[in-house]
């Protein structure tokens, strides 16, 4: 961090690392960024701010930066710095040559929840106007993709319902798989906050995290199930609600379909679903489910926050639609201090689902399907759309490997590190004839590439991010682009060198067509934005400024839906070979693949990820604190040191995955979400063994 008094102007804008989206005045001297000062005026965030906004952000100036764009004929050669119109030239050139040769369908890309809502928004219209296909898909399929399924399913619109500020009103606080006091420390802090005030607390959780650590007035329960049975525990929440006469009555005859209520009610009564019967499986005393259950029905606002322990799983979409059935059935939406809350891992996880990045939706969420959907998206365009839904990111793969998809453009993610199953990702980067990855950094995917186009940072550019409540902040320019052209710019010039033209002189006009096709963002524009500070999604006739809670009135889809959420145990069994359960998670320091805190001071507080195990399962082992271990599952082997820690579970294991080395993707498997793809990464059996160095 650069002190170097007063700043000579400063730039408000919004921090690029969690879905808290917190506003920052960037203080500027010199040409220098000297200082992230968390801004009071941010309605994320109200002056608030973490390590990572506050003080990681030296990256965007650190010597590894990409300032060329490069290119190579096969990955075997040695790069070649070029000119931008040299590289995007050879770029469109491969593309085309790839589709003449393989067909339309045979190429793709990938948008980045990193990058903003204006450039999520023109990679997918590249790649659906330009490419002909729609064979497009974010990271988000390896995050939130549960969350879009089953939000949407069950309660019409594929978001978190409430305000984060409206967690001060809720009574008792529900959290699942998530952890924010690491993951989103600014919005953890006020959790924190309201439990001081005396509000409940309920954890459900493997692990004992810090939340519950809290000195507070209210009682808290921590639900520490074995890992793979949230839809066994979320049933059996449920069935105390019914069985014992919690249910708000009122609430679900005037909002929720009776179809398809009174399906639900006679399953979640079945006595299987019982906190008894469940006891076995998800190994949680059977009183302690039935006090959380009375605690969350009956004790006034009771609001959920969730997180990736819930969608990353083979139940990940079920889990999503048995949160929302707990919510429907008690009453708890559509006002302050209740709902259901999914905490976005990335900046603009929220945003980059918006903006149409999944195969088989445009902006908005509006099925490809959909005649008249696409007839207004051809009539601004200028394209016909195709009608098929295309290719998610392991299809892409698979295809790859087959040998029918062989185009790829990859916008501001490191697939190679972030998606499970290492091995299978490489081969199918490998068989590519043409791999476009656009990044700040040498990345390991780039490894794979034939054109790397640098990437810009979030202060070098203009554009939008949405965070985890919806709420649509600006990001401001705080500086030039280190090479030249910002990532809205870049995907321009491939989009015009293959013979689609584009030519925004600005993000705001890239928005002004996104609010003239996305229903919800019908009323957003910049200078909206500029006068109310942020906007929170649908934005439309009906609520010019926004909408801080959602389904206040009605669901988008008329009543809300129960679903049937029949608990489907995972695959990927422990056995005698492979008998700890592998769970990951995040630490505050450091965030995501790393690829930015690592090259900053955070780095000093998280130097590498560590395996954390229970006493016992170390002392059966003979493996004390620090020792190197091997962990092996049943698709590969890395090597990790030990911590030796309470906070986990007999039988489970831990570890996060900020440094490339450690290998945590190299042992997860490809088992998915039943409906989404989304990867098991929350659920792999290895075997843990002390070994002498790596
Ligand atoms: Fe950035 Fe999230 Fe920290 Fe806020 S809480 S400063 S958005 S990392």
């Amino acid at each position: 961090v650069i002190d170097a008094g007063q700043p000579e102007h400063s730039v408000v804008t919004t921090c690029a690392y969690c879905g808290v989206g917190c506003s920052f005045k960037a203080e500027m001297k010199g040409g220098q960024l000297i200082r992230m000062v968390p801004y009071k005026g941010g309605d994320a965030n109200h002056g608030h701010a973490c390590v990572k906004g506050r003080f990681a952000f030296g990256y965007a100036t650190h010597k590894d930066r990409i300032c060329e764009p490069m290119i190579r004929e096969s990955i075997e050669e040695p790069w070649r710095a070029v000119s931008w119109d040299e590289a995007i030239h050879f770029a469109a050139n491969r593309l085309k040559e790839t589709q003449s040769r393989y067909g339309r369908e045979s190429i793709g890309g990938i948008t980045s929840s990193r990058c903003t809502n204006e450039e999520t928004y023109l990679v997918q219209k590249l790649i659906r106007a330009a490419f002909g296909n729609n064979n497009t898909d974010t990271c988000a399929r390896v995050c939130h993709s549960p969350t879009g399924y089953g939000l949407k399913t069950t309660l019409g619109e594929s978001a978190g319902t409430q305000t984060f500020d409206s967690v001060m009103e809720a009574d008792t606080i529900v959290v699942i798989g998530a952890n924010p006091t690491d993951a989103h420390p600014v919005f953890g802090s006020q959790v924190r906050r309201r439990l001081r005030e005396g509000a409940k607390l309920i954890v459900i959780d493997p692990r004992r995290i810090d939340l519950l650590k809290t000195p507070h007035g209210g009682e808290a329960i921590h639900l520490p199930l074995r890992p793979g049975t949230n839809v066994a525990m979320v049933n059996a929440l449920a069935h105390v609600i019914v069985s014992e006469g919690l249910e708000d009555k009122a609430f679900i005859e005037q909002r929720c379909d009776q179809t398809q209520y009174t399906a639900w009610r006679e399953f979640i009564q079945e006595e299987r679903h019982s906190p008894e019967a469940m006891e076995a499986v998800t190994g949680v005393p059977a009183d302690l489910v039935r006090q959380a259950a009375r605690a969350y029905a009956a004790n006034g606002n009771g609001a959920i926050y969730y997180g990736l322990g819930v969608t990353e799983h083979s139940q990940g979409s079920t889990m999503v639609m048995g949160i929302a059935n707990l919510a429907m059935a008690t009453g708890n939406l559509g006002r302050e201090g209740v709902g259901v809350n999914p905490l976005r891992g990335q900046n603009n996880v929220q945003g980059s689902c918006d903006m149409g990045s999944f195969p088989h939706e445009l902006p908005g969420y509006q099925h490809v399907g959909d005649a008249a959907v696409r007839a207004r998206f051809s009539d601004v365009w200028g394209v016909a759309i195709d009608d098929e839904p295309g290719l998610r990111i392991p299809n892409m793969f698979d295809a790859a490997i087959a040998g029918t998809f062989k185009g790829l453009y990859v916008q501001g993610e490191d697939i190679a590190q972030s998606d499970p199953n290492t091995q299978h990702v490489e081969a199918a980067l490998t068989a590519l004839d043409c791999l476009i990855v656009q990044d700040i950094f040498l990345n390991e995917t780039a490894k794979y590439a034939h054109v790397l186009l640098p990437g810009s940072t979030f202060l070098e550019k203009d554009g939008t991010f949405t965070n985890a409540e919806r709420r649509i902040n600006r990001v401001r320019k705080v500086m030039a682009p280190v090479a030249g052209l910002a990532d809205w710019e870049v995907t321009m010039a491939l989009s015009n060198a293959l013979g689609y033209p584009m030519n925004y002189r600005h993000p705001s006009e890239i928005m002004d067509e996104i609010a003239l096709l996305t229903p919800t963002f019908a009323g957003v524009s910049y200078d909206k934005l500029e006068r109310l500070g942020s906007i929170q999604w649908p934005c439309n006739d009906e609520h010019p400024e926004g909408s801080p809670t959602m389904h206040e009135v009605d669901f988008p889809i008329g009543k809300g839906r129960f679903a049937v959420t029949e608990y489907v145990a995972t695959e990927e069994r422990t056995n005698r070979k492979f008998p700890l359960v592998l769970t990951t998670g995040r630490i505050l320091s450091q965030y995501n693949v790393g690829a930015q805190t690592r090259r900053t001071e955070n780095e000093r507080w998280h130097e590498e990820d560590l395996l954390e195990i229970h006493p016992s399962d170390a002392e059966l082992r003979g493996i004390h604190d620090g020792d190197w271990l091997g962990i092996s599952s049943r698709v590969g082997r890395t090597v990790l040191r030990a911590k030796v820690s309470e906070r986990m579970l007999p039988g489970v294991v831990y570890t996060t995955f900020h440094h490339p080395g450690s290998g945590a993707n190299v042992i997860t498997t490809d088992s998915s979400d039943w409906a989404t793809n989304c990867p098991e990464y929350k659920v792999t059996a290895v075997q843990v063994e002390k070994v002498s160095q790596p």
